[in-house]
């Protein structure tokens, strides 16, 4: 044991070994230290098995034999030390492909809030840097050469889209609701209905919201009815705003009725409205369920509307808030609204998605992906599916995939992010499952898929691994098909074994 101990070298002279400073240069001295001590680590405990195995076979055989015996695993241990900085390499890329990174989602959930819910278009993601690099005109108005505001690139492209009188965009929905109830009614109190006070995820509950902006919860009817009566008696000289929240992610079905903002804008107090998530266009166009627009919410006389950049709209993380002119103007100046203001990537990202509203209408159902992935019908994934199939079959030999079965089924995919729900949307995927013994399961396959370079991330039912081809973008297939391959084949293992 202890001879085989002394065979590893000390990290500083594995670090000055040539192969070890070129891992350097790509990933920096502590990384590539912390690295190594973990490859040593690994590479002790071998040491220590190796004598533990030496003692044992000692006691048995004469010592000539049993070191004889342990030959071949002494040799692949001193192989082991020669070729460290491959064990090294491998932590590292590992590390790395779990840190933020472009994936595949063959989840079927467009909008998948784990994934970063919309994704930008490659082209418009093109643009973007363009318009990225340097400086930027955010908050310097070219045309008249002074001070501007960083709201104004899309303001009116906002105002020409909703049909509202003014808007203004901040950091994310939770925080247009937040500061637009603590700028309209913080020390009044807010009636809400009682069958909206609804929990999204990541703990935005509605009661709780009205709280942290300074205003008093008043609640009204009931879980599942509430009347227009019931918003008028609540209403007196405390109230600051009704607010109306689309129930975004759950529904009730049965014996219900809740009031529409037109039967609420003569009370005499500002109506909110949540929308959740904004969509722009009318889905029913491509056989989806009608969601209600920001065009009608407003149309229908509410005095402020919010909702998210980046779920039915299709664009980066944003909070819009769109609305009467002298309640927009409250909300720019409250000093809150520094603290959750938009930043400049987003400014130019939202700018951009709202843009291809404005120039082209018809087009935003092929041009925002968004929109384009949720119109796609089933004989369409089915068709991708395929080729994703017949790709992956001309890039192995077909021996190299034997003990795999690949099917096209029909499945469901989702809307997700809280929007549409309920609402199946007919899909198909490529199912990968083992058939022979000793095939990794669905589980070991998607871990493994999950370390790829551009990693992939399905979904596992009847123990068979699905990629759903709705959420998976045209451009992916030839790099899903190769990555599979790979895996598949066994050419790549898993980066976490040796
Ligand atoms: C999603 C959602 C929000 C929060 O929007 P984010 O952009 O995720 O902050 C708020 N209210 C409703 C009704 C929602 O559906």
């Amino acid at each position: 044991m202890q001879e085989l101990y002394r065979m590893i070298p000390k990290v500083d002279i594995f670090l000055q070994k040539k192969a070890m400073q070129a891992l350097i240069g790509e990933y920096g001295r502590n990384s590539v230290t912390e690295a190594l001590r973990e490859a040593l680590a690994g590479l002790r405990r071998q040491a220590e098995q190796l004598e533990k195995g030496t003692v044992a076979r000692a006691e048995q055989l004469e010592n000539g034999a049993a070191a004889e015996a342990e030959q071949p695993e002494r040799e692949q241990f001193i192989r082991e030390i020669e070729t460290m900085e491959e064990s090294v390499k491998r932590i590292l890329v590992r590390k790395q492909s779990c840190r933020f990174h472009h994936v595949i989602n063959a989840t079927g959930t467009v909008l998948h809030t784990n994934l970063g819910r919309a994704p930008l278009a490659q082209e418009q993601v093109f643009r973007l840097e363009e318009k990225l690099q340097g400086y930027s005109n955010l908050e310097y108005d070219l045309c008249r050469g002074k001070r501007g505001e960083r709201y104004s690139h899309f303001e009116e492209l906002l105002i020409r889209l909703t049909g509202a009188e003014a808007a203004v965009a901040v950091n994310n929905n939770a925080a247009a609701v937040l500061l637009t109830l603590s700028a309209l009614s913080a020390g009044k109190e807010v009636i809400v209905s009682r069958g909206e006070l609804i929990e999204i995820g990541g703990k935005f509950r509605i009661p709780e919201v009205i709280e942290q902006g300074g205003a008093v919860l008043r609640e009204v009817g009931t879980t599942n009815k509430t009347h227009r009566e019931d918003y008028a008696r609540a209403v007196n000289e405390h109230t600051g705003a009704i607010l109306k929240v689309h129930t975004s992610n759950y529904r009730i079905q049965g014996f219900t009725e809740s009031v529409p903002v037109t039967e609420l804008t003569g009370l005499g107090v500002p109506v909110i409205e949540d929308l959740g998530s904004g969509v722009l266009v009318n889905l029913e166009t491509f056989g989806l369920e009608h969601e209600p627009t920001v065009q009608e919410a407003v149309r229908s006389g509410a005095d402020v509307v919010c909702f998210s950049g980046d779920k039915l709209l299709g664009g980066p993380q944003a909070g819009i808030i769109a609305g009467k002119k002298e309640l927009i103007g409250r909300i720019k100046t409250h000093p809150l609204m520094r603290a959750v203001r938009i930043d400049k990537f987003t400014a130019a990202a939202l700018e951009m998605t709202l843009q291809e509203y404005e120039k082209a209408p018809d087009a935003v159902w092929e041009r925002i992906p968004v929109l384009r992935m949720l119109k796609q019908k089933q004989p369409q994934l089915r068709d991708r599916a395929v080729r994703l199939r017949d790709m992956l079959l001309a890039q192995a030999e077909k021996a190299e995939l034997e003990g795999w079965r690949l099917e096209i089924l029909d499945c469901c995919s989702q809307a997700g992010g809280g929007s549409l729900p309920g609402q199946e949307l007919p899909s198909a995927a490529m199912v990968i499952s083992g058939t022979a013994a000793g095939m990794p399961g669905a589980e070991q396959l998607q871990e493994r898929l999950r370390f790829l370079e551009t990693p992939v991330i399905g979904r596992i039912a009847r123990d068979k691994l699905w990629l759903d081809m709705r959420a998976v973008f045209e451009e992916e297939l030839p790099i899903l098909a190769a990555e599979l391959a790979e895996v598949m084949t066994g050419q790549r293992k898993d980066a976490r074994e040796k």
